[in-house]
Formats: structure tokens, C-alpha cells, sequence
């Protein structure tokens, strides 16, 4: 039998992270030779290049992507990153991701990411909208409420989605909100899902920290991130009765022993863009921050931080993977050998943001609008099902947690992909 080789397109650290986990779970549940590859590899990508006038007159020309891993058992889902370092292997990943995700909590879609190659914070607002709506003009044919739904990831926004939202709608000739999600509310945008992926993750680990019998309010904790996701979770753990003793982004960080006041931090980053100087504590570097000793560590930035250098060194009981990624192989490796950490998988952990995204899509499609309370009820059913359902695959097969999430979520589509045929 011929085996294909995927083409060199994808090509990267993180690409290879996430297949080498995809052939672990294949191994671990014996799936089928005959459908590994075309579960394993995305459907299909596209490069978009973005002409962009800037404010001095001159054109600038970005490059963008968008991967849809899977569209077998609904339309494709995942956010838009802009950052410098996106490149075609990360999307394609971080697509892979979102697969397994949908997929293990239930939601009827498949996995899709893209991202454009630039730094947000160098364009001016009027740059930044017409590079949103130039990307998404360039998708339209292979976006749509029933194709493929964008939503917020790493340096994009609600704003960012109303643009996109609105490109999209003027070229239908009519309103189209169920095509993003993460809009403002204003234009359909969900009540709690600003706050759904760090709510989701506070959430988690609360119920890990009762499973592990730690009093929250004994609990301290450390966030690498300060965006959407670790704000919100800051927020949320801080509101349950958690100490956060460390916050930080792509400056640094600061850190208090005894505690951080979150809502002047998410104050002052309002105003300053960057926690540098927040009054709250000392300045810690990012490595710092993922070596304090504390009850929980969350890593809310970007892929591969926690790596075979600082896994040895880490001091914290519990490992909450809110950002996609953040565990390279081998550290996970590492951790599962140390035996001390409980460790949150990404797929489980950050899932809330993708589970009101598809609230929200529910709302835009039926034209009716749940309130906060409602959604928030939900969004913590479906978490606490699919703990439970990581649990008892854990338990059953003795996996690690990250295997047994990941067992659950690739034998589900693979088994989508089984029963259609080939096409899908
Ligand atoms: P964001 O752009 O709102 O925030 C990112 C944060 O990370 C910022 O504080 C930034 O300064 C910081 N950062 C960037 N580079 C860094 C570095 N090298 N070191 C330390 N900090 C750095 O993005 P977000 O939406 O909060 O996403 C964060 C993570 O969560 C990503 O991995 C994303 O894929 C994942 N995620 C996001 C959502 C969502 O709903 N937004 C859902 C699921 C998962």
C-alpha cells in the first residue's frame, strides 16, 4: 500500500508536535491504517496576499491563512491570529487542535485556524480594518455560517470580528452574523463569551483543585498571558477565591506573593497596553513566572513554552493549559514521568471560547438571544461532561490525561470520516 507523504507545506516545530501527538492516540486506540492519513492531515489551506494603503499612502502586502482541517461533521471552526511569527505549519496545527477539541466536547463542527503575518500593535486603527476586511474578502468563497466560522485567537478582537462580520454581510447583500463569532454584542454577539474561555478554564480548575482536595482559597497562581484568555481567567480564579501571586505578557510580568489586585492590572493594561510598571508587585521575567512555586500554573499565551528545559523545574500542582500548545512533547513527557503535576490537556482546558462561539452561532442562526446566567449554566454542563468523560477514558485504558483526551477526540472523527466515505 502506497503511504502518503503530507508535502513539506506544513512543515514545522509545532506541525510535527501536533502529528506526533495525533500518531500516539492513533497508535493507542489502534485506528485503522486506512483512515489515520486523511484524519491526521487538513483538508485544505489557502494563502491569501493583503494589499493594505497605509495611513503615509504607501501599500504594504501581508500574508495570510487559512486551514481547514476537518469538514466532516459540520462546517469548520477556529479563531484568527495576527502575530509576527505566524507561519503555515502553526495555523495548520493549531487547526488540528481545534478538531479534536470540537469534537471531544460534542460540538458539530470541525477544526479550522488562520492567521495573518503582522504585528497589530504597529497599524494604526484605520490600517488594521482594512487589513481585517482585506483577509476576509479574500475568504469569501470558502467561508460562511454553514462553511466555515472564524472567531478571536491571539491579536484579534470582538472589533476585528465586526469588520470581518460586516465585509462578509455587504457582499451577501444582507446581514450575515452567524459567519464569526467573538462579535460584539451589539451585532450578535453572545452574552459571556468575552469572558468563555477564561471563565471555561477557571472552571476546571476548580473542579481539578476539589478532585485533588486543595481549597481554592488556598490556592495561588500564576498566568503567562494577559490578553483575552489569562485576564479573564485571572478574573475568574481571583472571583472563586484564588490568589494570583503572578501575571505577565509579552514585556514581562510582575509578580506579588501576596496576591494581585486583577481589576487594576486589566485597568492599567487598558490604558498602558502592557503590564510593564503596574504598581502591583516586582517585575518578573516571563521564565520566572513558569518556574514559581504556586498551586496552579496556567500558560495563556502562545505554543511551546513549557519545554524539556523548564518542565524538570516547574512548581506547581496543577498545569492548565488555556493557551493551545503550550507543552512541547517531550516536557509532557517530563511531567508524566515527575508524577506530581496534574495536568489539564488544552483541548479540555481552553474548550469554553469554541463552546460559546457555537452558543453564539445557535443564537445568530435562530435570530433569539440567551441572557448571561443561561449561557454560562450551559457552558459549564458541557465542561463538566466532557471532565468526566476524559476521566473515565483516563481511568479505563490508564492514559495520561493528555492521551485520553485526545483518544476520545480523533476516534470520534475518524470514525465521521469511516462512516461518509472518502469525499468529506
Ligand atoms: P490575546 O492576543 O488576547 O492575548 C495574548 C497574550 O499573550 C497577551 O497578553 C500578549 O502580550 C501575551 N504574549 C504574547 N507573546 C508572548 C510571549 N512571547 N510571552 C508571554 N506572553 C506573550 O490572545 P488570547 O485570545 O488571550 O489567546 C491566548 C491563548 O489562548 C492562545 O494560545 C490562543 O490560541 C488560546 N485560546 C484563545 C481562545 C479565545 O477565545 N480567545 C480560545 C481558546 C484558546
Amino acid at each position: 500500500m502506497s503511504k502518503a507523504v503530507i508535502s513539506s507545506l506544513y512543515d514545522s516545530d509545532v506541525f510535527r508536535m501536533a502529528c506526533r501527538q495525533f500518531d500516539q492516540a492513533a497508535d493507542a486506540i489502534n485506528l485503522a491504517e486506512d483512515i489515520r492519513d486523511r484524519t491526521k492531515y487538513p483538508r485544505r489551506c489557502i494563502a491569501v496576499s493583503l494589499p493594505v494603503r497605509r495611513d503615509d499612502g504607501s501599500v504594504t502586502v501581508f500574508e495570510g491563512y487559512r486551514v481547514q482541517h476537518s469538514l466532516s461533521t459540520g462546517p469548520s471552526k477556529g479563531g484568527i491570529r495576527f502575530h509576527e511569527n505566524v507561519t503555515l505549519g502553526e495555523v495548520a496545527a493549531l487547526a488540528m487542535w481545534m478538531s479534536w477539541k470540537c469534537s471531544l466536547v460534542g460540538l458539530p463542527y470541525g477544526g479550522a485556524k488562520g492567521g495573518v503575518i503582522v504585528n497589530p500593535r504597529e497599524l494604526s486603527p484605520t490600517e488594521l480594518e482594512h487589513l481585517s476586511r482585506r483577509y476576509m474578502q479574500e475568504l469569501i468563497g470558502f467561508v460562511g455560517p454553514q462553511l466555515d466560522i472564524p472567531a478571536p485567537d491571539v491579536g484579534t478582537n470582538e472589533q476585528i470580528m465586526a469588520w470581518m462580520m460586516d465585509t462578509y454581510s455587504n457582499h451577501m447583500g444582507h446581514i450575515s452574523p452567524g459567519v464569526v463569532t467573538g462579535k460584539p454584542i451589539s451585532l450578535g454577539g453572545s452574552q459571556g463569551r468575552r469572558e468563555a474561555t477564561g471563565f471555561g478554564v477557571a472552571h476546571l480548575v476548580g473542579k481539578y483543585l476539589e478532585d485533588m482536595r486543595i481549597p481554592i482559597a488556598k490556592a495561588t497562581v500564576a498566568i503567562q498571558g494577559f490578553g483575552n484568555v489569562g485576564s479573564e481567567t485571572a478574573l475568574a480564579l481571583s472571583a472563586m477565591g484564588a490568589r494570583i501571586i503572578a501575571v505577565s505578557d509579552y514585556m514581562g510580568g510582575v509578580h506579588n506573593a501576596k496576591g494581585l489586585n486583577i481589576k487594576k492590572a486589566m485597568a492599567y493594561v487598558q490604558y498602558a497596553g502592557v503590564l510593564k510598571d503596574f504598581e502591583g508587585g516586582e517585575a518578573i521575567s516571563n521564565e520566572q513566572l513558569l518556574e514559581l512555586e504556586c498551586t496552579v500554573l496556567v500558560p495563556a499565551a502562545l505554543e511551546r513554552v513549557i519545554t524539556e528545559k523548564n518542565a524538570p523545574k516547574l512548581r506547581c500542582r496543577l498545569l492548565a493549559e488555556a493557551a493551545n500548545g503550550p507543552t512541547t512533547n517531550a516536557a509532557n513527557k517530563i511531567i508524566e514521568n515527575r508524577g506530581d503535576i496534574e495536568l489539564i490537556p488544552d483541548v479540555l482546558c481552553n474548550s469554553g471560547g469554541v463552546i460559546v462561539s457555537y452558543f453564539e452561532w445557535l443564537q445568530n442562526l435562530q435570530s433569539f438571544y440567551w441572557g448571561r446566567d443561561e449561557v454560562l449554566e450551559k457552558l459549564k454542563g458541557i465542561l463538566d461532561k466532557a471532565k468526566e468523560s476524559v476521566e473515565y477514558q483516563k481511568r479505563k485504558f490508564k492514559f495520561g490525561r493528555r492521551l485520553a483526551a485526545l483518544t476520545l477526540g480523533i476516534a470520534r472523527v475518524a470514525e465521521a470520516k469511516q462512516k461518509r466515505g472518502l469525499f468529506p
